[in-house]
């Protein structure tokens, strides 16, 4: 095993600083993963690459980045329960005290210890290196028919998105609307089509990503913002709006838009984080009996669940992913997925950069 290992940091300056640091050993309850694939999140680019603004749980703390990690355990701690060496797994992005109400639910995102809980990436060192440090309780296991890169998408990605449409529901009946087709949106598109969705229509202002969504098939209509989407949207669906809204944009407008296109009885849920929303609850919800729901990640036992049915599905996550970096290019890696013009940017090594 090397002594050193090279790693990302964001210094908050929209750059990627490359160091050279050791390579930790795990203590006990813990393994040592070689990194395979780490995928950029949205949230990196917003909280931490161009400057510092998290507070709280999005409080970067000068760690290694990365908290979309997906790799191969070299190394087992002592104490360890069930993953041995060699075991493929995604990591849980949040490392919780595990023993508060929210960790014993599953949630350690929203763990209350503010002693213990440490997001990977965040608070506690990430996926943008070689190799990284993870809590064995954090780990889902990687089943054989998906590969790293579509390990690393269910990290945050996947994940946060199956909890919200797991909230809403989402079956045979519904015409869905997606604001926002980053990757979060892409991923609610192709996750709706596996849940029978019969119409999904989507929403965004970027072409590239308008382009996407059509090319992968994701989206029956594809529509570019605009004031009109209200009407747009009721248009395709028989005047009604649709049964189901997920919103992925944190855009005021798309927010609104989302709301106000969903029929009498629908249902919403915002997951795209930051940002506000004005809407008028006597008509857009209130009298047309709406519920929006918020959803924030997910859970360890719900990611075992998506895992095993991404396979039944035979849906691939790393079909969204259009840019893929070896770590010595992580400032590129940053630099695109901050343009906005492209799906998801992957940093990867051995099997996955083939
Ligand atoms: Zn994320
Ligand atoms: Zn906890």
């Amino acid at each position: 095993m090397q002594a050193t290992m090279r790693a990302a940091y964001l210094p908050g300056n929209s750059t990627v600083e490359m160091r050279t640091v050791p390579v930790p050993a795990p203590h006990h309850g813990e393994v040592l993963l070689r990194m395979k694939t780490s995928t950029i999140c949205g949230s990196d680019i917003r909280a931490i690459y161009h400057e510092h603004l998290g507070k709280g749980p999005e409080g970067y703390q000068g760690v290694i980045a990365g908290h979309e990690p997906c790799g191969q355990i070299v190394e087992a701690g002592p104490g360890c329960r069930r993953f041995k060496v060699g075991a493929r797994v995604i990591v849980y992005h949040i490392s919780g005290c595990g023993v508060c109400n929210d960790c014993r639910r599953g949630y350690m995102i929203s763990c209350t210890s503010t002693e213990y809980r440490r997001a990977y990436g965040w608070q506690r060192d990430g996926g943008m290196a070689e190799y990284m440090l993870a809590e064995e309780k954090d780990l889902i296991a990687l089943p054989d028919e998906l590969s790293y890169a579509d390990g690393a998408q269910v990290a945050c990605g996947f994940g946060t998105v199956y909890e919200g449409l797991e909230k809403i529901g989402i079956n045979g009946n519904h015409a869905v609307l997606v604001t926002g087709l980053g990757p979060v949106g892409l991923a609610t598109a192709a996750l709706c089509r596996k849940l029978g969705a019969r119409q999904i229509i989507g929403i965004d202002v970027v072409e590239e990503r308008m382009k996407i969504a059509r090319d992968l098939g994701l989206c029956d209509a594809v529509l570019a913002s605009g004031s009109d989407n209200v009407a747009q949207v009721k248009d395709l669906t028989g005047g009604h709006g649709v049964e189901r809204a997920i919103d992925c944009s944190a855009h005021a407008l798309a927010r609104a838009t989302a709301i106000r296109a969903t029929r009498k009885w629908g249902r919403i849920v915002l997951i795209g984080e930051g940002g506000t929303v004005e809407f008028n609850p006597s008509p857009d919800i209130i009298h047309e009996q709406k519920t929006i729901y918020g959803s924030w990640v997910t859970s360890t036992w719900l990611m075992e669940e998506l895992v095993e049915r991404l396979v039944r599905w035979n849906l691939h996550p790393a079909e969204i992913i259009t840019h893929r970096f070896p770590l010595e290019r992580a400032a590129e890696a940053y630099a695109l997925m901050a343009s906005g013009k492209c799906g998801k940017v992957a940093v990867c090594a051995d099997e996955e950069l083939k």
